[in-house]
């Protein structure tokens, strides 16, 4: 068992174990723990990969920041000659002709790739049921979701499947199942990792991210995978998000901002509990948590549902039976064959999704809400800039609830949603945030949020609470 990322290369590098070893153990865990349905595909080459950097690694190749540690992926990034299908059955059968740039990136550092995870299906969703294939069980309680849509990476990490997972976030899909799987969860700036090969959900939204059992492995993933990519002209300008490491960094005199209005949203008992246990905490470190005012923050859930599912109708429409994926075989026209081959292979959200989003773009009554979607999404990004300019950090609790039963909520997305309401709008206004579990064990998580690129002090802060809670 391995702790971190960390523990893998030091040990490689001083020779105590081998890539072969280290990835024979993680393929182990993964067949121990099918049950659980964290995978959708295992890397069968894994093994090969891992003895050909131990080869070369014997032939004084230095080690890589990655040097030998398998990492598990999210099914919605390419990866060369691997199957990639977005937990959908319009991809059911897709392998890439090329990797992502964060995949190339992960290898070149000596990553070992170590198969695919299971999440909702083309990432919309909170609990992986609606992926196509099977659904993913919280390795903390089987009987509950792990969250979503990045369900299969949060439960790789939590069942000792994988030290670290790469994930992708949306509107709150990697730091809701780290909250509901007890692990760290980080969505990085918009622009920090490229979305070269990701596939995408919402384009002005997702950004890839990681789940891992620290905060050091957090900042070790992004530094390789993250920086300027020219295959994506949103990202980062510089060559490397530089991340670092601050021991010495504290708390003391930082000025913490939580929502003022936090009672009229409905918090489960546990995450409450856990939320001023986090503030207490963050007092004892000296720093100043006050209530502040967000106005428009009741706002961000409805103003994500209407941009989300806009940018979702016009990102799916690629998937039409012509290029990719599976096709209908009778057809009379054109029309006939992408209704009836889009009917066939995408599940009911996904289906709801482009049809409230056609709608929303609609020229009837001239895109009114999308419009007006819009403005409210500025009003927040500017309630926030005007916040920052006096304080350092917001804090919320990352979801509202705890993990819930499986099933419990498949027939009401509205309710499925409401998981979301403190992450969403830190994808809407470009922020970056992570997600920090206050105990071992199922309960509640904290969010900290940050400005746009202040990543590296977001990860410093959030490190000195994980020292605190040790
Ligand atoms: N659960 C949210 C949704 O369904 C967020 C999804 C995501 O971040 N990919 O839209």
């Amino acid at each position: 068992m391995y702790k971190s990322a960390a523990s893998i290369v030091e040990a490689i590098k001083n020779k105590e174990t081998t890539a072969e070893q280290v990835t024979a153990y993680y393929l182990q865990k993964i067949e121990e723990n099918k049950d659980l349905g964290s995978f959708l595909t295992v890397n069968e080459k894994a093994l090969e990969e891992a003895r050909e950097l131990d080869a070369r690694l014997l032939q004084g190749e230095p080690c890589g920041a990655l040097c030998g540690v398998p990492v598990a992926v999210k099914d919605n990034v390419l990866t060369e000659g691997l199957r990639t299908t977005c937990a959908s059955n319009a991809l059911k059968d897709f392998i890439p002709p090329y990797d992502a740039t964060l995949i190339t990136r992960i290898k070149e550092a000596g990553g070992i790739i170590l198969g695919k995870t299971n999440m909702d299906e083309f990432a919309m969703g909170s609990s992986s049921e609606t992926s196509a294939f099977q659904i993913t069980k919280n390795p903390l309680d089987p009987n509950l979701v792990p969250g979503g849509s990045s369900s299969g990476s949060a439960s790789a990490v939590a069942s000792g499947e994988a030290v670290v997972a790469i994930g992708t976030d949306t509107g709150g899909s990697i730091r809701q199942p780290a909250s509901y799987c007890s692990l760290y969860g980080y969505y990085p700036s918009y622009g920090t990792v490229s979305r070269s090969g990701v596939i995408s959900m919402a384009n002005t939204l997702d950004q890839a991210g990681v789940l891992a059992n620290c905060v050091a492995d957090l900042r070790r993933m992004v530094n390789v995978i993250g920086g300027c990519d020219e295959k994506d002209p949103t990202s980062m300008r510089e060559a490397s998000p530089g991340l670092e490491e601050n021991p010495s960094y504290s708390l003391q005199g930082k000025r913490i901002g939580y929502p003022a209005n936090l009672d009229a949203f409905p918090l489960e008992t546990e995450v409450k509990e856990s939320f001023d246990k986090g503030i207490r905490l963050l007092e004892e470190l000296g720093a100043e948590v006050v209530p502040v005012e967000f106005p428009t923050l009741a706002y961000a859930l409805s103003v994500y549902n209407i941009i989300v599912a806009t940018e979702v109708s016009s990102n799916m429409s690629r998937f039409d039976g012509i290029v990719y994926g599976p096709r209908v075989d009778e057809y009379q026209s054109n029309d006939e064959l992408y209704k009836k081959t889009r009917s066939a292979v995408f599940g009911e959200e996904v289906q709801r999704r482009i049809a409230m989003g056609t709608l929303y773009l609609g020229s009837d009554d001239e895109q009114r809400l999308y419009k007006k979607a819009m403005k409210v999404r500025r009003k927040l990004a500017d309630e926030y800039r005007a916040f920052f300019a006096d304080y350092d950090f917001v804090l919320t609790p990352t979801t509202n609830d705890m993990p819930f039963p499986i099933g419990a909520r498949k027939d009401d997305p509205m309710v499925m949603y409401d998981s979301e309401l403190f992450t969403v709008s830190v994808n809407l206004c470009g922020l970056c945030a992570v997600s920090i579990p206050m105990q071992k064990g199922l309960g509640g998580s904290l969010q900290l949020i940050a400005e746009r690129f202040n990543d590296n002090e977001l990860l410093q802060a959030a490190e000195q609470i994980e020292r605190s809670l040790a």
